[in-house]
């Protein structure tokens, strides 16, 4: 099994590095998946066991590429939030934040990802316990670790503003906080791109939500070369359709709130959404890598393209 397991992955990152020239490191951006989504994180779930580690995780690997620049005091947003139903006041939350300087542009794209998860809960009938949270959203996070790795080596035209978000869970808490106290202008920001669940999909479907309200963003997305092992959608974003709208169902919802232009990135709920089953051996490895590849095309082809619209 485990021999088994290991030859697929060096299929895939054999398959991957040889047709895109290694622009992700897929053996790194999986490791960050394992490592967030381990039993010694328990769930990463704000003030319990392994959320601190998470932090500091995600804070050492932002903080130590060359070319980011902090836009809070050693890249870290504190915020605090009262949590009405627990009656409790959160203080040990926080966004990590880096910076990428662009060469054209004043305007900058902010690429958002939550490292929290729902912690510890009831034993399901396997008697696990631990709501590892691999998808939801040990994914993103280290999508959004990679891709600040790649452009932080490639300049692009806007500034990037990389933003791992906390207490998603809790209500878009740590986005909310960013967007109430963003360190620019928001009037500054051309667009969010939120990343939250990219690794499993038996259909093999990414969408892309939010083009409803920005048809040229879906103009852009239409041109990207096509991935063998992820296909882009669009939808999950018409007003009025009830749990299917996600307009507001990730941190991507904090920055429409504020009227800014927002991109979500994410697959449709699973069988193991919010399962202690959300675990690092579930995911889909090929579906998942295609998929970030196919988010790095779209950040490359929007920086490009909307400069033209500024
Ligand atoms: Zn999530």
């Amino acid at each position: 099994m485990l021999q088994h397991k290991l030859i697929t992955l060096i299929l895939v990152i054999g398959t991957y590095s040889f047709s895109f020239a290694q622009e992700i490191d897929s053996v790194r951006l999986l490791q960050h998946v394992e490592r967030l989504a381990s039993d010694n994180w328990s769930g990463r779930r704000p003030h319990r066991d392994g959320h601190l580690q998470a932090q500091n995780y995600v804070l050492q690997e932002l903080s130590s590429l060359e070319g980011v620049q902090p836009l809070f005091p050693e890249y870290v947003q504190h915020f605090t939030f009262f949590h009405t139903r627990e009656q409790k006041n959160y203080d040990q939350v926080a966004n990590i934040v880096a910076f990428v300087p662009g060469k054209s542009s004043k305007k900058v794209i902010v690429i958002t990802a939550h490292y929290d998860h729902v912690g510890i809960g009831r034993p399901n009938s396997e008697g696990d316990s631990i709501y590892n949270g691999a998808d939801d959203n040990a994914s993103g996070t280290a999508a959004l670790l990679e891709l600040a790795r790649y452009f932080s080596k490639n300049q692009p035209q806007h500034g990037m503003v990389f933003a791992a978000v906390d207490a998603e869970e809790m209500g878009l808490r740590g986005a909310k906080a960013l967007v109430e106290n963003f360190p620019l202008p928001l009037d500054q920001i051309l667009l969010n791109v939120n990343m939250d669940m990219l690794s499993r999909s038996d259909a093999k479907e990414i969408y892309a939500s939010g083009t409803y309200y920005h048809p040229v963003f879906k103009r852009i997305l239409e041109t990207l070369p096509t991935q063998i092992h992820s296909q882009l959608k669009f939808g999950h974003d018409i007003p009025g359709t009830g749990s299917e709208d996600w307009t507001r169902s990730s941190d991507h919802g904090a920055f429409f709130e504020k009227k800014i232009p927002h991109l979500y990135f994410g697959v449709e709920d699973h069988e193991d959404y919010h399962t202690p089953r959300d675990e690092f051996k579930r995911i889909h490895p090929q579906f998942y890598l295609g998929t970030v590849y196919l988010i790095l095309d779209a950040i490359r082809a929007l920086d490009r393209e909307l400069l033209d619209e500024e």
